[in-house]
C-alpha cells in the first residue's frame, strides 16, 4: 500500500463529494455540517471461542449516518479492510443513495474486521450471532430502528443467522423477520433480491448509453450491442452485472479478481468461468482466453465500459491517467477517489456514480421490508383475480372480432404478475426515473459530473426533511 492509500479516508472523500455539489446549491451551513456528519457510532470489540479452545477478540462497527429517515439502513461487510472510517463512508453513501433513488430509509453500515475465508462456517456462525446480540444490546437493530443486510463478504446465509437471533431475543416482536433484509426465500427473504444489485447496474448503464446527446460527446454509439466490458470482481455484484449486460448484447472482454483475471477479446463465457472459479478458487489455468496475474492491470485495458464491482480506493490518483474506458460504472462503492475523478473529468470518462448504480439492492431491500411488515408476498392477493379477467377480456375481444390469439400471446397477457415479476418492475422503475432526474439536474445546472448532480439531489432532499420539522430555516 503506498502513503497516499494509507492516508485515504472514504469518509473524507464523500464528504468532500457532498461539499462540491452543495457548492452549486442554496444551503444553510449548519444543515449542510448536520447532514454530513454520522449520527451515531457503535463499536465495540468481542470475543469468540476457536474450535482448538482459543480465543481471539475481534473488531465491529455499526454506523448510523443519518436519522433524518427512520429505520437506517446499510449492510454489514465481513473484511480485512473494515475500519471506523470506511464504515463510516459507506453509512454515508447509504443516505445519499436512498435519498436520491427515493428509498424512505436513513442510511448506515456496519462491519466486522476479519477475513471471511480465513474461519470455517460454525466459526462464521458464532460471529454473526455474537455480533448480531451485540447490536440488540445497545438497540442498534430492528425493523423500526436499523435494518441490515448483506455486503461484501456476506450474504443470505449471514442474514438468516441476524434474523434467527433477533427473534430468539424478540418473541413479541411481530414485525421481527423485517429486522434484515437479502434472507433466504424460506426465511422470508424476497424472489429477485440476490441478484438485485447487479440487475439495477445493468438498468443504469442501459439508460446512461441510450442517451444519445450524451454517448455523442463521447464518441460512442448508443446502445449496449457490441459494448467491451471489462469488470473488477467476480462476486455477486460483478457476475450478476456482467452476466445482465452479457444478455442485452455487450462483450465481456475482461475480469479482474483479487487473485487473477481473464482477458480474452472474443468475449468471456460467464457461466463457465462462474463454473471453474467456484471449484478452484480463481481463474488461474483457465482453459480460455489470457490469465492476468497482475489483474488490476486490467482496469486500464481498452474498453468502452469499466466496472469496478469490488471495493472502494481501485481508480486513484496513481492509475486514472492510463484508463481508456470512456464509461466507469461504480457498481461498488467508492471505487474512485475524488482525485481519480478529477483526472478522469479532464479525460472526458463519464463515471456513472455508486449511489446511483448500486443503489439496486437497497431497493429491492426495501420491497423486502415492505413485505415482512405486510407478511404476505407481492402479487399473492391479486395474481389470479387478474388472470381470470384477462381471460375473460382476451374471450370477448375473440368473441367480438372473430379473431383468435395464439397460445403465446395469451400466456403473455393471461399471466397474472408473480412476486419477482413486481420485484423486476419496481427495481426498473426505480433505476430508470432515478437516472433521468440525475442526468436532468446535470444538465439543468450545467455541470459535468453526474455524481455532483446525484449529489445535489440527494442534498435537496435530506434537506426538506430537517427543514419540515422546522430545525433550520
Ligand atoms: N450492501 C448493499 C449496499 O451497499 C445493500 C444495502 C441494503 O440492502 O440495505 O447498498
Amino acid at each position: 500500500m503506498s502513503e497516499e492509500n494509507e492516508a485515504y479516508s472514504l469518509f473524507d472523500d464523500v464528504c468532500m463529494a457532498v461539499d462540491n455539489a452543495a457548492a452549486h446549491m442554496d444551503i444553510h451551513p449548519g444543515l449542510l455540517e448536520q447532514i454530513k456528519a454520522c449520527n451515531a457510532i457503535y463499536k465495540f470489540n468481542f470475543p469468540i471461542r476457536n474450535d482448538d479452545g482459543t480465543y481471539q477478540v475481534l473488531k465491529g462497527y455499526r454506523i448510523q449516518h443519518s436519522h433524518h429517515k427512520l429505520p437506517v439502513k446499510g449492510g454489514i461487510r465481513f473484511s480485512s479492510y473494515v475500519n471506523e472510517e470506511e464504515v463510516k463512508g459507506l453509512a454515508a453513501l447509504m443516505t445519499y443513495k436512498c435519498a436520491l433513488v427515493n428509498i424512505p430509509f436513513g442510511g448506515a453500515k456496519g462491519g466486522v474486521s476479519i477475513d471471511p475465508t480465513k474461519y470455517n462456517v460454525s466459526q462464521l456462525e458464532r460471529i454473526t450471532r455474537r455480533y448480531t446480540s451485540e447490536l440488540i444490546k445497545k438497540n442498534f437493530i430492528g425493523p423500526a430502528i436499523d435494518v441490515p443486510a448483506p455486503d461484501y463478504g456476506t450474504g443470505a446465509r449471514e442474514m438468516s443467522w441476524i434474523v434467527d437471533t433477533f427473534e430468539a431475543f424478540n418473541p413479541n416482536v411481530i414485525n421481527a423477520k423485517g429486522c434484515v433484509t437479502g434472507k433466504p426465500l424460506s426465511q422470508h427473504g424476497i424472489d429477485g433480491r440476490t441478484e438485485a444489485t447487479g440487475m439495477g447496474v445493468f438498468f443504469g448503464i442501459r439508460e446512461a448509453v441510450s442517451v444519445k446527446e450524451d454517448m455523442d460527446a463521447l464518441g460512442l454509439t448508443t446502445g449496449l450491442r457490441g459494448k467491451k466490458v471489462i469488470i473488477q470482481g467476480f462476486g455477486n455484484v460483478g457476475y450478476h452485472s456482467a452476466k445482465y449486460l452479457s444478455e442485452a448484447g455487450a462483450l465481456i472482454i475482461g475480469i479482474a479478481e483479487y487473485n487473477g483475471g481473464i482477458y480474452d477479446e472474443e468475449g468471456i463465457d460467464l457461466e463457465a468461468l462462474k463454473a471453474f472459479q467456484v471449484k478452484n478458487r480463481g481463474f488461474k489455468s483457465y482453459h480460455k482466453g489470457e490469465f492476468i496475474s497482475e489483474a488490476n492491470s486490467l482496469l486500464t485495458y481498452p474498453c468502452d465500459i469499466l466496472v469496478p464491482a469490488a471495493l472502494e480506493n481501485q481508480i486513484t490518483g496513481e492509475n486514472a491517467g492510463d484508463i481508456k474506458a470512456k464509461i466507469i460504472g461504480e457498481a461498488a462503492n467508492g471505487p474512485v477517489t475524488q482525485e481519480a475523478e478529477k483526472i478522469l473529468a479532464q479525460k472526458n470518462v463519464m463515471i456513472i456514480p455508486d449511489m446511483y448504480l448500486n443503489a439496486g439492492g437497497v431497493t429491492v431491500s426495501y420491497f423486502e421490508w415492505l413485505k415482512n411488515l405486510s407478511r404476505v408476498s407481492f402479487g399473492k392477493l391479486e395474481k389470479r383475480y387478474d388472470m381470470k379477467k384477462f381471460d375473460a377480456l382476451l374471450e370477448s375481444i375473440e368473441n367480438a372480432t372473430g379473431d383468435t390469439f395464439t397460445e403465446a400471446q395469451k400466456e403473455l397477457i393471461v399471466k397474472g404478475a408473480s412476486e419477482r415479476d413486481l420485484v423486476v418492475s419496481g427495481l426498473e422503475e426505480t433505476m430508470v426515473t432515478a437516472y433521468h432526474e440525475m442526468n436532468k439536474t446535470r444538465k439543468e445546472k450545467n455541470i459535468e459530473s453526474l455524481r455532483t448532480a446525484g449529489f445535489i439531489l440527494a442534498l435537496e432532499r435530506i434537506a426538506v426533511s430537517y427543514m419540515d420539522l422546522g430545525i433550520f430555516p
